[in-house]
């Protein structure tokens, strides 16, 4: 079967032909038909997190199950499921106990220290592997397996209720979809921030109330303040420590900053802001089974609905080239049913 993978020198991606997986205890095959490509995979190509050579990538994997293992009973046949980052958790520590199984210390993720999404089959722990509901398009799902349910989740976290303020900076793949968790879902207003134009004409598309060109305006902070009196939570996506100090001072009092991204810094903290206006700063990352579920379910319905572009598997190396490069507008998508060419 055709598969994207690690190469020897654990610096970039290769197709491959790979032997079909095997069923073992407590699996399903996956036939896959989408996934996306997102910036956690260039980061296991490049060896970021450890370098794993032949490692089939992919974490934002769609598929429809094939096969079923004599003892699982969560999934039958024709189902369709996700591959997801939060492949497998151990199910008994005092994180996966208590809702919090992204968390798990001993935390199996897909396309990094399993297999991954990126091949014609993939085999998924089955009590792990997440249904995906009749009606979402499986290639938009491919996305909301991480953007998507990572976004969900950040707002989530933020305490998101009916008419209160949020502040989403960056609104590229995962800010965009996060305006839309928060206006369609939660029904919240959005001021979005970026130094991109063309991204933050998009998120007014999808919903946003205020855009802001952080470059364009000489204090931020200042405008977002005087125009919502403080946002009540802040979403930060932007892989950029001065988002995320202008996040902690657009919030207004008793007010959170849920830390998304990834910028390999630290971030500025008032401390007399922290503790005299009550701030509280979260760290979020991906969701669980049951946020993903929800997340599923939202986009069902319509109300989140994520840009992707398919392209063809034997592209993947293009495509991670262009994302190094930064020139990828929306999410990519590579289409394993074998329709894209
Ligand atoms: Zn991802
Ligand atoms: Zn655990």
């Amino acid at each position: 079967m055709k598969a994207v993978v690690v190469n020897q020198e654990a610096n970039g991606v290769e197709v491959v032909d790979h032997a079909l997986p095997q069923v073992g205890e407590g699996q399903a095959l996956v036939k896959v038909e989408y996934c996306g490509v997102c910036h956690t995979d260039l980061h296991v190509a490049n060896g970021d997190f450890g370098k794993v050579p032949g490692r089939i990538l992919g974490h934002e994997g769609i598929g429809v199950v094939t096969e079923i293992a004599d003892d699982v009973t969560s999934l039958k046949v024709g189902d369709r499921v996700s591959i997801a980052w939060f492949f497998e958790g151990c199910g008994y520590c005092e994180y996966c106990t208590t809702g919090r199984e992204t968390l798990c210390r001993s935390v199996k993720n897909a396309g990094y220290s399993v297999d991954g999404g990126m091949s014609e089959y993939v085999v998924v722990t089955a009590d792990y592997a997440v249904k995906v509901p009749e009606g979402l398009d499986p290639a938009q799902a491919s996305s909301i397996t991480c953007a998507g349910v990572t976004t969900y989740k950040a707002i989530k976290e933020g305490g998101a209720a009916p008419g209160q303020w949020i502040a989403v900076f960056g609104v590229g793949g995962l800010g965009n979809l996060a305006v839309q968790y928060a206006k369609k879902v939660f029904n919240a207003h959005v001021v979005a921030i970026d130094v991109n134009d063309d991204k933050l004409e998009l998120a007014k598309e999808v919903g946003a109330d205020i855009i802001i060109n952080a470059n364009k305006v000489e204090d931020v902070t200042a405008l977002i303040q005087e125009k919502t009196g403080g946002c009540h939570s802040a979403c930060v996506t932007a892989v950029s420590k001065v988002a995320f100090n202008q996040a902690v001072d657009s919030v207004r009092a008793g007010g959170k900053v849920v830390a998304v991204g990834l910028p390999s810094e630290y971030m500025e903290l008032s401390i007399v802001k922290t503790v005299l206006d009550g701030i509280q700063v979260i760290g979020s990352l991906v969701g669980t089974r049951k946020d993903l579920e929800e997340a599923f379910q939202f986009g069902a319905e319509g109300l989140v609905v994520p840009v992707v572009q398919k392209r063809p598997v034997d592209d993947a190396p293009a495509v991670f080239s262009e994302m190094a490069a930064g020139t990828i507008q929306g999410r990519m998508v590579l289409d394993f049913t074998g329709e894209t060419v």
